[in-house]
């Protein structure tokens, strides 16, 4: 755009189109550079759809058609679906093509040009362009979510994996250091627990692996019906990871003691075997710039002290003189 703005300003005279030029390509510098240092917001891809349109648009529309400005129109169909998406992509390409198509055909009633043959030709290659991309977007978004679902979630109960923790891990510390994007959240508390079976080793000799691998999935199910399952992650083999955000040590507590009591009193019924089951829990807050591994350390504690005192058993250190009660 800047080397149009002089090009339009010296070369051929343009003024108009040169200012048009000279306005949208420093807003352009501005976006990349936001987007350089990771500070893209959603509006920016939207100015930028609107001032490529208003550009390569003012262009043709003032431009002898002979200049040639309507190639930067098939331009256009990539870009939208690139920058917003295939849908929305589509959207602005048809509302595109309402003003350009007869508007090209009025301009190439000349000596020069074959009106509907210039207009038939442009409109395919428009739609075409539009097309591919389309595909091309479609293929994306489904390889993305397949590929997501590769990368973050367990096959097996469908919980979330060690990658998705360590990403919430990530993003959870970063939050602090931008404390004017996210006032709020700067007071925001979040408390871990980590459940794991007792003597789960057990149920996988007396049963068999594939019984164990059911009672696996049976126990996701029931934690997924205490909290949404973008909060559980399994850790380990029998080790599930819920993430509590806002709950005060107590409140944390009575949400572990609940899921606690639950298992306990559930029997499991894989391939029409009764299991009883119970969970140790160890609960510790996740403190602002703490490392993965200094939080899986400080968790453990707690779990190992709940494994210690007889299994079956919430622990949480803050309140666990206070709170804790051995199962009945
Ligand atoms: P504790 O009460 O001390 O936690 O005893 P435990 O037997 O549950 O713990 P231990 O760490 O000794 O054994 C964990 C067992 O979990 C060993 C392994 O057979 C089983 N396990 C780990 N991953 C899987 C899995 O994906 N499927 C099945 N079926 N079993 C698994
Ligand atoms: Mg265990
Ligand atoms: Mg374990």
């Amino acid at each position: 755009m800047l080397f149009f703005c002089f090009f339009n300003l010296f070369m051929i005279n343009q003024p108009n189109v040169s200012l048009v030029n000279g306005v949208f390509g420093v807003g352009n510098l501005y976006f990349f550079f936001m987007a350089y240092h990771g500070k893209a917001k959603p509006w920016h891809r939207h100015f930028l759809t609107v001032s490529a349109t208003a550009a390569a648009f003012f262009a043709f529309y003032n431009a002898d058609v002979r200049a040639g400005a309507v190639y930067w129109l098939l331009l256009m169909p990539p870009l939208y679906c690139l920058l917003n998406g295939p849908k929305l992509g589509l959207i602005y390409t048809l509302l595109l093509a309402l003003p350009t198509i007869p508007l090209l055909f009025i301009k190439s009633d000349s000596i020069a040009y074959f009106p509907y043959r210039s207009s038939i030709n442009f409109t395919f290659a428009y739609f075409l362009a539009c097309t591919v991309c389309y595909i091309y977007e479609k293929q994306y978004e489904k390889n993305s979510v397949n590929l997501r679902k590769m990368a973050y979630q367990d096959p097996l109960t469908g919980t979330q994996n060690r990658h998705a923790l360590k990403i919430f891990f990530d993003q959870f510390n970063r939050i602090p250091n931008d404390p004017f994007q996210h006032p709020r959240k700067k007071e925001e508390s979040m408390r871990l627990l980590i459940v794991d079976i007792d003597y789960f080793k057990q149920v996988n000799d007396t049963f068999g692996h594939d019984i164990g691998d059911a009672v696996l999935v049976d126990m996701a199910d029931l934690l997924k019906r205490f909290t949404d399952s973008h909060n559980i992650y399994r850790i380990g083999g029998e080790e599930f990871l819920i993430t509590l955000r806002n709950h005060s040590a107590t409140q944390a507590y009575k949400f572990a003691e609940a899921i606690r009591q639950r298992v306990e009193s559930t029997t499991f019924t894989p391939q029409e075997h009764d299991i009883q089951i119970t969970v140790s829990i160890g609960i510790a807050e996740l403190h602002k710039g703490q490392t993965f591994r200094s939080f899986l350390r400080d968790a453990d504690q707690n779990l190992y002290s709940a494994k210690n005192q007889g299994r079956n058993l919430v622990h949480y250190g803050v309140i666990d003189t206070l709170e804790s009660v051995k199962s009945a």
